[in-house]
């Protein structure tokens, strides 16, 4: 991972020491650092894929619990937010302290500031 943000890093130096600013090239380089971000969010995917099959195994093989534990509990938050879509979906929330009705996409209420609390891996 850090060699891959090394990399990046290196890039925007050089396109950045690289100067020249033609009008049209804006475009153009918006879409290259957009590329370079999908790359960096899939490796970043990967990376979590791999850390959570070796994390699961780990614990299949520790605490002797099986494939059908896993897909029971997943299961049980996958339907935390009402919806059984197989993912986490971004939900509604009611704050406890004025009443009024935030996305948990920002985790705070949007009218007072109230923090909610946070799904610690989510
Ligand atoms: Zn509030």
């Amino acid at each position: 991972m850090g060699l891959f943000i090394g990399a990046g890093l290196g890039y925007g130096l050089g396109r950045r020491m690289s100067g020249g600013s033609a009008p049209s090239s804006g475009m153009s380089g918006s879409n290259i650092a957009q590329e370079g971000r999908v790359r960096e969010v899939e490796h970043q995917i990967e990376r979590l894929m791999l850390l959570n099959q070796s994390l699961w195994e780990l614990l299949r093989e520790k605490l002797n619990i099986s494939d059908a534990d896993l897909q029971a509990k997943i299961q049980e938050v996958d339907m935390r937010d009402g919806v059984a879509d197989g993912k986490m979906t971004t939900t509604a929330l009611k704050c406890p302290t004025c009443g009024r009705t935030s996305s948990s996409k920002h985790w705070k209420c949007l009218y007072c500031g109230q923090q909610f609390e946070k799904p610690i891996m989510g």
